[in-house]
Formats: structure tokens, sequence, C-alpha cells
């Protein structure tokens, strides 16, 4: 197939070249179509500049195509080739971490006794609000690095610590900056609402709704300095009549729509975030049967946290199960963050993703490509081996997927290219 494209990059032998190109990689797997990954034995992908120009088997790949001299080859003999990892939720500008209040939560104390120790998202907001440009990039660049070195080559960012319109925009700006600087993308969203920061506690908080709607979103929109909006949609924080008053004005401004939702109680948050064509519903823990119908029958994905339920001890997952048979789009994110999820590791969350909510290697994979990919507007540049797709690609040190989520809490990927070239390597 020589079109004149020059092929940089091969990669070759590989066991298992899983595409996720089953249907073109343009729409999300619903339900039961998570099941058809697109397995390639003895598998061959090539790179040409920034794009994944051809994939077949090794040998018609190498029949097929003019190799040059200066094409760098790469062996992956008994070793796995997947797009590069989506992680569609986390929180990785924050100032400091919270183990004090891990260890107090294990010891049972109470969230008030917590928060009065220094734990809780106000207390990281307080000394998060203290930090300037430089102190944020600096602080979350290695934790960029290791999310890299996990296989996760795109992720979704949160504003959300600042809760004050200078420290909100700070940290979107940091989220701009480090998505220039370093090989991972980042895909920037707006969360002043996370929680209502404590000068407008206690009356004050229709104020801090009004000051995200008038002040702060017009800000972002203009300065394009994020894609989504996000709301913290839970009892005791943003009810549903002031999430949907936020995320209508976010849409307004061109903003698509992000919430947290049913995390906690089942509050019809969900449902929400379908009537207002959310692009996800995040957490979903307590989701109503209602909802998971009325997830099941649309396009809002369900973004499945389930480092969260394992770190805060609550023995309790989404309803991965019912979502995916009742026809759900799912994906699975880490929700890295310093209270509830401090894990850069996307491939534990596919081991929990099977262990904890009965999802198969194949879903979980799917569910951290390209349903990921959907899950923040990216999945016609990333999520799939598929011809003419940014080439984001994982060589991981096992012969098949299915070794992925069950060698549990390891680090097997190999070889991390990110945009046609190497970001990572082992060793
Ligand atoms: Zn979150």
């Amino acid at each position: 197939m020589d079109n004149g494209i020059k092929i940089d990059t091969l990669i070759v032998n590989a066991s298992e070249l899983v595409t996720l190109d089953t249907y073109g990689g343009r729409v999300p797997f619903h339900g039961k179509k998570m099941s058809e990954i697109g397995i390639i034995e003895n598998g061959a992908v090539a790179i040409s500049g920034e794009e994944i120009a051809a994939y077949g088997g090794t040998h018609d790949l190498l029949s097929e195509l003019e190799i040059a001299g200066d094409t760098r080859i790469t062996d992956a003999k008994n070793r796995t080739v997947t797009p590069g990892l989506i992680d569609p939720h986390t929180h990785p500008i924050f100032a400091g971490t919270r183990e004090l209040e891990f260890a107090m939560r294990i010891r049972g104390k109470s969230y008030m006794e917590i928060a009065a120790a220094g734990g809780g998202i106000l207390n990281t907001a307080k000394k998060t609000r203290e930090m300037t440009l430089e102190d944020m990039t600096s602080v979350s660049a290695p934790f960029l690095d290791r999310m890299l070195s996990h296989g996760t080559t795109t992720i979704e960012a949160k504003s959300g610590y600042g809760l004050s319109t200078e420290a909100e925009l700070t940290m979107l700006l940091a989220i701009r900056y480090l998505n220039q600087i370093k090989r991972i993308d980042l895909i920037p969203t707006f969360l002043g609402a996370h929680e209502f920061p404590a000068e407008y506690r206690g009356g004050g908080e229709d104020d801090y709704i009004d000051l995200i709607i008038e002040k702060m979103l017009p800000i972002v929109a203009e300065r394009k300095l994020a894609r989504f909006c996000d709301v913290f949609c839970e009892v005791g924080v943003f009810d549903i009549e002031q999430t949907r008053k936020i995320c209508l004005a976010a849409k307004e401004l061109g903003l698509k729509i992000k919430l947290h939702a049913d995390e906690i109680e089942p509050m019809g948050g969900a449902e929400l975030g379908v009537e207002l064509g959310a692009t996800s519903v995040d957490h979903i823990v307590e989701i109503s049967p209602g909802g998971i119908a009325a997830v099941a029958g649309s396009s809002t994905i369900a973004t499945l946290l389930p480092g969260t339920s394992l770190f805060l001890g609550k023995g309790k997952f989404a309803p991965a199960r019912d979502l995916i048979d009742s026809g759900a789009i799912v994906a699975l994110a880490t929700d890295f963050n310093p209270g509830s999820s401090p894990t850069t590791n996307l491939p534990m969350i596919m081991s929990l993703g099977c262990v904890a909510m009965k999802m198969t290697p194949d879903e979980v994979l799917a569910a951290t490509t390209l349903n990921a990919a959907f899950a923040v507007s990216q999945g016609e540049k990333v999520g799939s081996i598929t011809v003419g797709k940014q080439a984001d690609i994982v060589v991981w040190d096992v012969p098949n997927h299915n070794l992925i989520p069950y060698f549990y809490g390891e680090s097997l990927s190999s070889i991390v290219i990110k945009k046609g070239k190497i970001a990572w390597r082992k060793d």
C-alpha cells in the first residue's frame, strides 16, 4: 500500500494487537459491544509522523509497506499492543497530601473530626489557594509522569480546589501550561462548583452560585480555559436545582457538561445529566434503577471510579454490570485526588473494574481506551488503533490483554508512544 507515506515506526510481531477499531473507532461501545475489542494475533502497527498509517497482521503489513532504511522497528514478540490509556476523571493539581486523614478514617474518626484536623476538600482548597501557577505545575508534573509510565496518554484534569475566581483561573492556567510542556495530553474541566468555599457557607450559597455563573464561567469560556464544566451534585453540596442552573449557564457559553452524580445518595444526578445532554455522569455508586435506564438509553457516558470506593473503604461499587447489560457506555477513571483516590495507576483501576464490579478484561480495556476517549470528547482523535488517528500506543510486557488487569497493582507497560514518539519506556 505504498501511497508515498513514509513509515517512521513499525511495531511488529505483537502476540496480541488490540485495536478497538471494530466499528471504525468513531463511535463509543455501548453495552455488550464493549467486548468487541478487535484482537489481531501476530499484529503490527505502522506509524507515520504523529499518526497511525496502517495496521494488520505482521506478515501482511510487511509485504504491503515500503520500509525505509531509517524506519524504527520495534519487535513486540510476546507482548500486547493497545491504544494509549485515557483517564477521563482526575484532580491532578492540589496542595498537600492527606495521609493524616487516611489514618484517621482507618481508626474510625468522623468526617467532622477529620475536617477539624485539617482534612477534607476545604482544607485542600485553603492551601491550594495560596499556590502560585509555578507551585501548581511543579507539584503536578511528577504525577503526570507516573500516569504516563502506567500507559496513560491522555487525561481529563479538573480545577476545583481554588473556589475563588483567581485561584480557579490559576488552576486552569496551570493545566493549560502542563498540557504544553508534558507529553501527556490534559483536557481541562472547570469545577468551581466542587464545594461551597468556607466564606460562603451558612447563608451565602446563592451568592457563590452567582459568582460562578456571572464571573467565573464567562471568563473561563472567553479565554477557552476549559472544555467541560463539572458540578459536585450531592446532598450537602450542590443540589439538583443549583446544579441545573450552573450547567445551563455553562452550556449557554459553549461548555460541555460532566457531573459528579449520585456518589453518596441517590438524588437523581444521573437523570439530570441525561436531561442536560452531559458528556458523562461520574461516580454513580448510588444510581437508581431509573437512572440506569436513563443513562443506558442515552449517549451520556457512565464514568465509574472504583478506586474511590476502595480507598474510602465503603465496600460498595457502582453497578457496572447492570449498566453494561442495559446498554450504557461505560468508562473507567482513577479519580486521582488527595482525599479519596490517590492513585495514578489506571491499570489498577482496570483490575478493580474486574474484581469489584464484575467487568470482563475486554470491557475494562474498552472502558479505558475508546469509551474513555469519548468521555473527554477526544474520540475522533484517540482511543483506538484506527488509521488516521493520533499514534498514542502502549506496548505491554504481557502476551495477552487479559493479563493487564490480572497482574493487579503492577506496572506492565513497556513502551508508551505519544503522537508517534516514544514518550516513556521501561528502564
Ligand atoms: Zn472527582
